[in-house]
């Protein structure tokens, strides 16, 4: 079974550990538990979402309005979610807005990509990727942690 919480309200959902999950709702608020977009979180919402979700790996990028890269890294970014659900869930992290949550994390340049995979970082990135290098990159991150 794949866990995770639901961007919307944030309970802790199950959802099938196979492409039907795509079609899962959330057991409180009813939304899709995957949209086919990122979530805009908080830090406190990244804290849950990183520490609860279990067989799904979970993929922030950090960004700040203020960063032009950021700002073309996003429609690349969103086009790598619909590549990546619901075996990755995508969040994104406001750095200008959560400056305590981006510190905490380590990131010190923006835009940078950060990979959890049951709690743990097992991957970041820095820099400006395409929605190919994304999935690229997630993918042979994940494999080398399987592997
Ligand atoms: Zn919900």
């Amino acid at each position: 079974m794949r866990q995770l919480v639901c961007p919307a309200c944030g309970a802790t959902n199950r959802a099938p550990q196979d492409r039907n999950a795509l079609a899962a709702k959330c057991g409180r608020c009813g939304e899709r538990l995957f949209s086919g977009v990122p979530a805009e979180v908080s830090g406190a919402q990244l804290a849950a979402h990183t520490s609860k979700t279990r067989g799904v790996a979970v993929l922030v990028d950090v960004w700040a309005p203020w960063c032009g890269p950021c700002r073309s890294m996003a429609p690349q970014f969103a086009a790598a979610a619909a590549r990546l659900e619901p075996d990755v869930r995508l969040l994104k992290l406001n750095s200008e807005a959560e400056p305590r949550a981006a510190g905490a994390l380590g990131v010190s340049g923006v835009p940078a990509l950060l990979l959890y995979r049951d709690g743990a970082v097992i991957a970041r990135s820095a820099g400006l990727m395409s929605a190919a290098q994304i999935v690229a990159w997630t993918h042979q991150a994940l494999a080398q942690v399987s592997a």
